[in-house]
């Protein structure tokens, strides 16, 4: 682990913000606890994405099953698709993922593209040895390891179940009821913030790479016909963007381009896609990540999901190494189609024109009278042949006689018997299936990047000081309320303050151990960005001091005005300088 990660695994845990769980029983991998900073460190950010994706955009939240049938992943593809590449140690029985060897010993990147059988290669030309052990791993079979949890729905084994490894299916697999509770109006958008698991090969990096967390995704369903992203809500944004041309270039580099520039030079592919991308970036910064370690990375061609037209990553830097946060996708029809296809539902929505239209359609009325006795048993499945055909192929039609294939065995149709003539009909509207364009953001890797970003040390008062720069929108605890000591009615005084600002809805931290200067420390420590101090001026003028974090500076306010002066500069209504 870097020096930056072992420093915050050991404030996390012993300050509160999370722990590796079950420790008392050696601990697993990949699962964690979040202590009570953490937990209220990670609903704030929850909800300050809710605030955004959500409610300043109009969109739906749903809150679906952890455990779907495995019907969902059969159609999603995850059942047979969703796999990380694996490769045990021969000696100590350890299993690896094997692309990351292969990234982590050479200069490969995004090794994950690459075949199971040229890892394999990849691992014996490079000599590349067991991290726990050191035994060689030439010619070990490098395979598939679905990353999917298994469970048993009720008991016995006849009905099996999967915990999601994404929150997203359980929108997509809805669908047909949130178009409706839409009114079939596209566009509209559906979010979910929930726990996901991957049974990931190896879990590390703390927080980062995890089998148990929690994703926000916001699946946006669009006419890909006529609807068109508010562009001009973020066309003049600035964003840092590595495209996959420039990763592809020897001297590459991150490019500063404005949205509008971006999406004329063809950089972004998909106009929605560069509306998240622009619309986030403002978001990351009110959460508290640090722009020069923040870069939108575009896929290579060989990362791309199939059905994915244009995908980018927003990634952080941390300990020296860029880590996804999110990931944006235009993800195409594929999500729908692909549960349409299996659950033989309609999974699409019904678009209204604004006025009738008169179209032609070619029709066939096949004539059982001749097929009965020309085709016997097969005339039926004929006939349904024959109104698919003329849907899918009307040209077919063009001649003396169709040909329709039933069962491998082909049947050649007289065209008067088919019944074919063209009528013209009214439509109101049509079916059309929506595409859909996807932020994914991982909850976790956002709180520890925001943990990351925002450690600071500097000096105070001759002695280090250990802060976290946290936005106050975000930090566990608003504020810190100690009185200057807890007699001559200064602790009593302290208790009402606290509990007056905590029945204002603020987050209070009451402390009355030690000297000021140590309780200052522990809340700099944890990021709570203002603290009140109740002493002796307090009885007289009933006013108390406010220190800011940062820059320990300090203002009196008066008692009647603290609650309200603390939620505006929480809220960013107010800065301490305006004090
Ligand atoms: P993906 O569906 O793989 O694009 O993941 C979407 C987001 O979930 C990523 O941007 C990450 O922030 C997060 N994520 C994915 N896998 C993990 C993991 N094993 N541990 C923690 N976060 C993850």
């Amino acid at each position: 682990m870097s020096d930056e990660g072992e420093r915050l695994t050991e404030l996390a845990k012993r300050r509160g913000f999370f722990l590796q769980s079950a420790g008392a029983y050696g601990g697993v991998s990949g699962f964690y606890t979040y202590g009570p900073q953490g937990a209220a460190l990670k609903d704030n950010v929850e909800d300050a994405w809710r605030d955004r994706y959500v409610t300043r955009e109009g969109h739906m939240e749903i809150s679906a099953p952890d455990v779907m049938p495995e019907a969902v992943f059969e159609a999603s593809g995850h059942l047979d698709g969703f796999d990380d590449m694996i490769i045990e140690c021969p000696e100590c029985g350890e299993s690896h993922r094997a692309d990351h060897l292969v990234e982590d010993n050479t200069d490969i990147e995004e090794a994950e593209s690459v075949s199971t059988e040229e890892i394999a290669e990849l691992i014996a030309e490079h000599d590349l040895v067991c991290p726990s052990c050191g035994t060689g791993l030439a010619g070990e079979p490098v395979d598939d390891f679905n990353l999917m949890f298994e469970t048993n729905i009720g008991p016995g084994s006849s009905s099996p179940g999967y915990l999601r490894p994404e929150t997203a299916q359980g929108i997509f697999v809805e669908f047909p009821q949130l178009a409706e509770y839409a009114r079939n109006q596209l566009p509209f958008g559906v979010a979910q913030i929930g726990k996901a698991y991957r049974n990931e090969i190896s879990p590390r990096k703390s927080l980062i790479r995890v089998r148990e967390f929690t994703q926000a995704e916001l699946e946006h369903f669009i006419d890909p016909e006529t609807d068109e992203p508010p562009l001009e809500r973020v066309e003049d944004v600035t964003v840092p963007l590595y495209s996959a041309k420039q990763q592809e270039s020897e001297d590459g580099d991150v490019q500063e381009l404005t949205i509008r520039e971006a999406v004329d030079e063809g950089i972004i592919g998909d106009e929605w896609v560069a509306f998240y991308l622009g619309l986030s970036k403002a978001w990351y910064e009110r959460i508290g990540v640090d722009m020069d370690r923040f870069r939108y990375r575009q896929h290579l061609s060989g990362e791309l999901a199939h059905y994915a037209a244009d995908c980018w990553d927003a990634e952080s830097e941390l300990g020296g190494d860029w880590v996804e946060i999110t990931g944006f996708a235009y993800r195409g029809d594929y999500d729908l189609k692909k549960h349409a296809e299996h659950s033989g539902e309609d999974y699409t929505v019904f678009k209204q024109y604004d006025e009738p239209v008169t179209v032609e359609r070619p029709t066939v009325d096949p004539d059982m009278s001749v097929l009965g006795p020309e085709f016997g048993g097969a005339a039926g499945a004929i006939g349904s042949e024959l109104e698919s055909l003329v849907e899918r192929n009307p040209d077919a039609f063009d001649s003396d006689a169709v040909t329709v294939e039933v069962d491998g065995e082909e049947y050649t149709v007289d065209i008067e018997a088919t019944g074919y003539s063209v009528e013209e009909v009214t439509e109101s509207g049509e079916h059309i299936r929506p595409h859909v364009v996807e932020p994914s953001f991982g909850v976790g890797r956002l709180v520890y990047t925001v943990l990351a970003h925002a450690h600071t040390t500097d000096e105070v008062d001759g002695e280090e000081r250990s802060y976290l720069s946290l936005p106050p929108e975000v930090a566990p605890t608003t504020v810190g309320v100690f009185p200057l000591m807890d007699k001559d009615g200064l602790g009593e005084r302290a208790r009402e303050v606290a509990s007056d600002l905590r029945a204002a809805g603020l987050e209070v931290t009451y402390d009355d151990s030690g000297a000021i200067g140590r309780r200052y420390r522990r809340q700099d420590e944890v990021g709570t960005p203002f603290c009140v101090t109740i002493d002796y001026e307090t009885q007289e003028d009933g006013t108390v001091t406010v220190r800011e974090r940062d820059t320990t500076a300090q203002q009196r306010v008066a008692v009647d005005d603290l609650a309200e002066t603390l939620t505006a500069l929480r809220d960013g209504d107010l800065t301490f300088d305006e004090l």
